[in-house]
């Protein structure tokens, strides 16, 4: 049975081409970055060529790049480090209620030592609306971190307007981009952001590297502390390895996004339209169109996700739920309940995330099996159909 993996918002496969270019930091060119010596100096003008080519990919330049274990370092980098730094330009903080735990949680913590929190509300379709950001900026907010799209049901943010709104009240902005660099096209001057997050695994390149977009203007400080690494932005010895990885992925998804977004976004709407079709009492999450190409969020009435899940896998095909059922707990997931989805519709989601090996035949196969067990499990259902 070949199996199907339409996961790729959570992560993705390493491609060959960036295995092949890390190969050699780990066997061969090991030195750290920092010494002197030959190979140190290898590996430090690969660093450098890899900050070329993610600068490159966010139309940044590359000074502007500091490298970091993934998004959720670079999301806590810029929005702690960056509101304890600057404490006298104010203490409120703009986040809205769907952004990764990454955002939220550092945004918690800031509340605990005193900071003060907005969280916007988010309309049906998941998006921020403009004038809901308009009307909670106040004198003393000092950041607004908004996401570039939504993790779990695809919802492309209007950033670029978001951003511009937020300067206009002497606020720095940041986007947590992660599951959008290398997917659609990210120019960092024309969403106008100050601050933007990105991982390296969600664009076919290494886990455990990311890196934080900083211009000029914020001058972001470090937040982990130690050596001088990163020009003092980010210590700890350089991951060259993964570092190389990122970038080799970056210069790829430069070289294919049109092509593979173009082809994702026609595998998401015809798998979309199938299900709607095939399957009653379904209904899409996130936006009908501004939405990240082939990714797919649905909800069923009467039945639960995990059902869905396990059913699907016995036919070789993974893909995740909307509701994070972690050990036992079947709490629904925070971003399907601020779109507004009902406790009940939101227990049966399913997120199908395609990526750039998925086939016309894969979304077949999925339309072939997936109305079959919906209907079997919601004729098991307690949940009463
Ligand atoms: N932000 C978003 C929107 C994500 O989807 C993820 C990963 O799932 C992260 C942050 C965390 O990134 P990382 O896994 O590189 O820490």
């Amino acid at each position: 049975m070949k199996s199907i993996y339409m996961d790729h918002s959570a992560t993705t496969p390493v491609d060959k081409q960036v295995f092949e270019a890390m190969v050699p930091y780990f066997t061969e060119i090991y030195g750290n970055a920092a010494s002197v010596h030959s190979q140190g100096r290898q590996a430090s003008r690969a660093v450098e060529l890899a900050r070329e080519q993610v600068a490159a990919l966010i139309g940044a330049s590359p000074e502007e790049i500091i490298f970091t274990s993934g998004g959720t370092e670079a999301d806590n980098q810029a929005i702690i480090a960056y509101m304890l730094a600057n404490r006298s330009k104010g203490r409120h903080i703009i986040t809205s209620a769907i952004e990764h735990h990454a955002v939220l949680h550092c945004c918690d913590w800031l509340a605990r030592q005193g900071f003060e929190i907005t969280v916007l509300p988010v309309n049906p379709l998941g998006v921020v609306e403009p004038a809901t950001l308009s009307k909670a900026l106040r004198p003393d907010t000092a950041l607004v971190s908004i996401m570039h799209a939504n993790n779990e049901v695809g919802t492309l943010e209007p950033i670029a307007e978001l951003a511009a709104i937020a300067h206009e009240a002497g606020a720095v902005f940041h986007t947590d981009a992660v599951q959008t660099v290398g997917k659609i096209p990210v120019d960092v001057r024309e969403l106008g952001v100050d601050l933007l997050s990105a991982s390296a695994h969600k664009l076919y390149g290494p886990k455990g590297v990311g890196c934080l977009y900083s211009n000029k203007k914020v001058g972001i400080t470090g937040f982990v502390h130690g050596g001088g690494q990163e020009n003092g932005k980010r210590a700890g010895t350089t991951n060259v390895p993964g570092i190389v990885g990122f970038g080799k992925a970056a210069e790829l998804a430069g070289q294919n996004l049109p092509v593979r977004a173009a082809k994702l976004t026609e595998l998401g709407q015809r798998l979309i339209k199938g299900l709607l079709k095939e399957i009653p009492h379904t209904r899409l999450n996130g936006h009908p169109t501004e939405r990240l190409p082939g990714s797919v969020s649905v909800s069923f009435d009467y039945v639960e996700g995990e059902s869905i899940l396990l059913m699907l896998d016995s036919y070789g095909i993974m893909a995740s739920s909307g509701s994070a059922c972690t050990s036992g707990s079947t709490d629904p997931s925070h971003v399907l309940l601020a779109l507004g989805i009902p406790v009940e519709s939101a227990h049966g989601s399913l997120r199908l995330t395609m990526g750039k090996d998925n086939t016309d035949a894969d979304v077949d196969r999925v339309l072939e099996v997936l109305p079959t067990i919906i209907k079997k499990l919601r004729a098991m259902s307690p949940l009463g159909h």
